[in-house]
């Protein structure tokens, strides 16, 4: 875990002030760089020592077959693994005759600056070679958000005492040697050499490498160009080999001096494009870059985020950390999904080679409810890559014996790639996920367009595969057997309340939406009589409830199950699933993440604020957060229910997932939807903010500790400004004009906001709580009220 402090509490930037190899794997995610299309993450420049190299492009994947100790039917054959592309970001330099290496010499000094405003990592290094020669680096790396396939990197090194020789080496690198992998099943598949060499180009300034992957047959190219400015004499040269390709600058400094070099690099990529086509593109991309510079590029970058956090800040009082963490959130959450362009969004975004780099329902479950209200053209792309799959997944559903489409549980390219079926296609509730994001994308944007273009069939095909894959009883109830909801520590259950409330909403916002594209429907097959029996079966959901306890059940029989012995388990056995055997966890009542409680949020509507009290207190004593999609919702209705300090503490662990390394593998890459969810935490925790049925509202409150906290949502073209203080909420309208008005529910009651005045309205007292939740022993989040 890293220590708390180890990047000290700034409002804009994450900096780390000293390095600990310890660290290293760890902070190159944090450090990673990227624009949804490219990502790279934050290895020293020169490439050792490294944690885990690594540099993505979305989708860019090989094939390598599923091992099963007993194959089953309808068990996917093979899997889809990110590959490690071509390294750009390599530049090795060499101090007279020695090279730099922090590992030799005196480290006098190391710094690196994540600029959240700049979009830009900074390195300022001070060595002393271990032959006396004293040098300054300073290195600054950017993955353009403005031009997707351009990255680009300004070295500058200076002797600081007497003259020096230095030799700079820039590379372009491709099947770089990764370390092992180990047990642990987050972390990804190894592959040997993914890259076959096509052709290779050297010129004077710097040259270009093409390859393309054995099985997958995708092909990319990378292209580098060197700028430099040296005093005086020096000399540039390229050499090349089919896997390198090396630029050199040579030159002699006094103290005083400085070489300065800028590389300008390119990425390019197709499955269907011929090498010719590819080779053109990425000399594109570096001409287009070249015309900027790196001035031009820069400035680029800073309007774009300038921009970004117009819309999209959120600002918190209070708590400095907090604060701190939810900018590298949404900063990270923009990484993944800024540049995406109708591709999926990871669960590590592309700062690291966890889960072989699938997308899960952490795309459309986490990170598009910020995206949505933030950037939603970013979370209509995603879902128009989820319809661009959609004949893989009819054809899944098929295999299974199923109507309408089953989507993939984890992904790069639309089959499914999970070897595990009950953590994997028993995840049926990703297609409800996926009709969630479509219904809220449409709500909040009233974007009729893009329901005709994706949405519409989106809805359509994921209702008929819950009406193939549910039944009605004997009494008409409608259930929906053999699956596994958002926890894993329970797997192929009948009734989960999670998937059996999001089908329900899946078969009703389908019904509807074919009810207002009539024409379309028809095409697409739906009658009178489909709408019917998905309305019938919708209305029909069966609930499990415990009547004795007055709780809901997670899924049938859930409370009669055993209770897990929280008291005798150690805090080194987390997570549970590194550390007991399936058999035991799914026989238990114990919850790896948000189930139930993730239901009561995202269909909050389903359930009486009495219900809501008494499962929360129910389940949260019974979640361990073992996987970091929890924290965020818990923070959601703790606060709902009352317990808004609790709500803070939840916030905090979603917030700081990563840079405080909470679950122990940030060296994988950074947990996009818990850091997404941080933004969930704070507008629908904290906000209150829900969008049932078309109807947006809020509830905010604060925790003593936090003083005020402002948030900016886009509805339906309208830019709405929520500011929250201890006592009172002003709504906002930032655009729109004169005639502009948005009707929302503050606390109950009807509101209509206008730009021409702001709304303020007082809270109402908090309405009384019982006890406050209990965590299974060991597991309280770490409690933010006092400060740290
Ligand atoms: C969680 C899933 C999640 C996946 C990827 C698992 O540990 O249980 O809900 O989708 O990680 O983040």
């Amino acid at each position: 875990m890293i220590r708390e402090r180890a990047y000290p509490v700034d409002p804009w930037h994450i900096r780390e002030t000293r390095l600990d190899l310890d660290l290293l794997a760890q902070s190159e995610s944090v450090f990673a760089l990227a624009n949804g299309h490219i990502g790279i993450r934050g290895n020293l420049d020169e490439g050792e020592p490294h944690g885990l190299p690594g540099t993505y492009l979305n989708s860019f994947y090989e094939l390598r077959p599923l091992p099963y100790a007993e194959a089953g039917y309808g068990f996917p054959e093979s899997g889809q693994t990110m590959v490690n592309v071509t390294n750009a970001k390599l530049m090795r330099l060499l101090v007279d005759d020695e090279p730099f290496d922090v590992r030799y010499g005196d480290l006098r000094s190391h710094e690196r600056t994540l600029d959240l405003r700049a979009g830009t990592l900074e390195r300022i290094v001070e060595w002393v070679s271990p032959s006396g020669q004293a040098i300054r680096v300073r290195t600054v790396r950017m993955v353009s958000f403005t031009q997707r396939s351009v990255v680009a990197f300004l070295y500058e090194v200076e002797p600081i005492d007497s003259t020096a020789r230095l030799i700079l080496q820039s590379e372009l690198v491709a099947n770089e040697q990764l370390p092992p992998t180990s047990k642990d099943p987050r972390v990804a598949a190894v592959l040997d050499h993914p890259l076959q060499a096509e052709e290779m180009l050297e010129q004077r300034t710097g040259g270009l490498l093409v390859h393309r992957t054995k099985a997958s047959d995708l092909r990319m190219a990378a292209a580098m160009e060197h700028l430099v400015e040296a005093p005086g004499k020096h000399a540039v040269t390229t050499e090349g080999h089919p896997d390198w390709l090396r630029t050199t600058v040579a030159c002699k400094l006094e103290p005083g001096q400085k070489l300065r070099v800028v590389k300008l690099a390119a990425y390019g990529w197709s499955s269907n494009r011929s090498l010719p086509a590819v080779r053109d593109q990425v000399g594109a991309a570096l001409a287009s870059a070249r015309l900027d510079g790196w001035e031009g590029l820069i400035e680029a970058q800073r309007e774009y985020l300038d921009e970004f956090w117009d819309h999209s800040d959120v600002r918190v009082e209070g708590d400095p950390e907090v604060q701190q963490a939810v900018r590298f959130g949404l900063f990270h959450t923009l990484q993944a999904g800024a540049r995406a362009e109708k591709r999926p969004i990871g669960s590590k975004g592309l700062s690291g080679p966890g889960y072989d780099g699938h997308t899960f329902w952490d795309a459309e479950t986490f990170v598009l409810p910020a995206l949505t209200y933030t950037q939603p053209a970013a979370a209509a792309d995603v879902l128009r890559w989820r319809h661009s799959t959609l004949d893989l997944a009819k054809e899944r559903a098929q295999t299974l014996g199923l109507q309408g489409a089953a989507f993939p549980w984890r992904t790069i390219r639309g089959q499914e790639c999970s070897a595990y079926w009950p953590a994997g296609t028993a995840g049926f509730h990703i297609g409800a996920d996926i009709a969630d994001a479509v219904r809220r994308y449409v709500s909040a944007t009233a974007d009729y367009d893009f329901e005709r273009e994706v949405g519409l069939e989106l809805l359509v095909e994921t209702a008929r595969l819950w009406r193939s894959l549910g039944h009605h009883d004997r009494h008409g109830r409608f259930h929906i057997d053999g699956v596994t909801g958002p926890d894993e520590y329970t797997a192929v259950v009948d009734d989960n309340v999670y998937t059996n409330l999001m089908a329900q909403q899946n078969f009703f916002a389908a019904a509807e939406a074919a009810k207002r594209h009539p024409d379309l429907a028809r095409k697409l097959g739906v009658d009178d009589e489909e709408s019917a029996s998905w309305r019938d079966a919708a209305a029909a959901v069966h609930i499990p409830y415990d009547r004795e306890l007055g709780v809901h059940q997670q899924s049938e029989g859930f409370t009669r199950l055993q209770e897990w012995d929280f008291e005798n388990t150690p805090p080194e056995a987390y997570p549970l699933l590194l550390n007991y055997p399936y058999f035991d966890l799914y026989r238990k009542q114990v919850v790896k993440q948000a189930d139930l409680v993730m239901a009561m949020y995202v269909r909050g509507d389903a359930f009486t604020p009495d219900e809501k009290a008494r499962n929360f207190a129910y389940y949260d004593a019974r979640t361990v957060r073992d996987s970091s999609l929890s924290a965020c919702i818990q923070a959601v209705i703790a606060a709902e229910v009352g317990f808004v300090e609790l709500a803070h503490d939840y916030l905090g662990e979603a917030a700081l997932m990563d840079l405080h390394d909470l679950h122990q593998n940030a060296r994988d890459g950074v947990h996009v939807a818990s850091l997404a969810g941080s933004w969930i935490a704070l507008v629908a925790g904290l906000g209150g903010m829900r969008d049932y049925n078309g109807q947006l509202s809020f509830a905010p409150r604060l925790p003593s500790r936090i003083s005020n906290l402002e948030f900016s949502l886009l509805w339906r073209g309208l830019r709405l400004r929520v500011e929250v203080a201890p006592e009172e909420v002003t709504y906002s309208l930032r655009n729109g004009g004169g005639q502009a008005r948005l009707d929302l529910i503050h606390h109950g009651k009807e509101v209509t906001v206008t730009q021409v005045k702001p709304v303020v309205l007082p809270i109402p007292p908090a309405p009384p709580t019982g006890p406050a939740p209990t965590q299974p022993a060991g597991r309280a989040p770490v409690r933010r009220a006092s400060g740290l």
